[in-house]
């Protein structure tokens, strides 16, 4: 095979071509099968990884992966292109909020994964070692789960060296959503991927099980302008768009089983020790009144009135 074919698994690409298959491998003992697209592009340039559905009820984002595996064109881009748009088939299937239904685990806490670990441990070790290193640039989309608003924000990631998280901001910055927040959450897609030396971001936009155009678009066109940044796609440098630098990323969660009545909408602008709502009990007595850590902008919040201990309320960026 010559250096140009682009493989993955037992998929291949040559040069100025596409292709659409399934790498089956071994997870808990049975076969796991992983759609993917590669485009090796006709000219030369870098390669871009794209997942989505790490979280598989978040619609827009798989809706804008399987739109760009199905539309980019090898004959005129540069460079190389791999899309995985469904990471956890077992999830989509079951319409799983949050955690992969094989083992109870959020996928994107366990990456860069372990093959002697469970079924989503063992999903993400066979992803990062042979799609997610083959990057130069990484993108992981997402968007709120089935029961999660959000405004749209691009996470960058502030693991790995200074030049990567550099990388990875400058990313954040050309996808051209407005809000960027830094992050390292141990075990997500992103700070694994920048420890191991790729400059990365992770994109939201959408949620509660909808998937609008308006939000499909964010992501698309994200990556449509990466693309032209990156002189992979013809188009030549996107315009810059204003951006706001949230800081920090400041989860709340419910400490008690109850209703949750949120008192804020996505894209509030909050004051430090403002009421967020409220968790009642079944009697309406209130249970936990969570207020703002800091000022900010309410950037998620869980839209189900069911609430379980320990389950997010929403999020501020700081
Ligand atoms: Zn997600």
């Amino acid at each position: 095979m010559s250096k140009d074919v682009l493989t993955v698994g037992t998929l291949s690409a040559g040069h100025g071509e596409k292709r659409y298959g399934e790498n089956e491998f071994v997870v808990q003992r049975g076969p796991y099968r992983l759609p993917m697209w590669l485009i090796n592009g006709a000219g030369e340039g870098p390669t871009l990884v794209v997942t989505a559905g790490v979280h598989a009820a978040e619609y827009a984002s798989i809706a804008a992966a399987l739109e760009l595996g199905r539309s980019l064109d090898p004959a005129s881009l540069c460079g190389r292109v791999i899309v995985v748009p469904v990471v956890d088939m077992p999830a989509f299937t079951a319409r799983s909020i949050y955690v992969c239904p094989l083992d109870g685990k959020n996928p994107n806490r366990v990456f860069p994964g372990d093959a002697d670990g469970t079924a989503s441990d063992q999903i993400a070790d066979w992803l990062f070692r042979n799609v997610i290193t083959r990057a130069t640039h990484y993108v992981d989309l997402h968007g709120g789960d089935l029961i999660e608003a959000l405004v749209p924000f691009t996470i960058f990631s502030r693991s790995g060296d200074a030049r990567v998280v550099e990388a990875s901001l400058e990313m954040a910055k050309i996808f051209g959503i407005h809000f960027l927040v830094g992050s390292d959450v141990a075990g997500s897609t992103v700070c694994a991927a920048s420890l191991a030396g790729i400059p990365s971001i992770l994109t939201e936009s959408g949620g509660q099980g909808i998937w609008e155009s308006e939000d499909v678009r964010w992501h698309v066109n994200g990556l449509n302008r990466l693309m032209r940044h990156l002189k992979m796609i013809a188009g030549g440098a996107p315009d810059p768009v204003p951006f706001t630098l949230l800081d920090r990323f400041l989860w709340l969660r419910s400490d008690h089983a109850g209703f949750w009545y949120p008192a804020v909408a996505v894209n509030e602008t909050v004051k430090a020790g403002q009421n967020l709502g409220c968790v009642k009990d079944c009697e309406g007595r209130a249970l936990q009144t969570p207020a703002s850590p800091a000022d900010g902008t309410v950037l998620f919040i869980v839209s189900s009135l069911a609430i379980n201990k320990g389950d997010p309320l929403l999020a501020v960026g700081a």
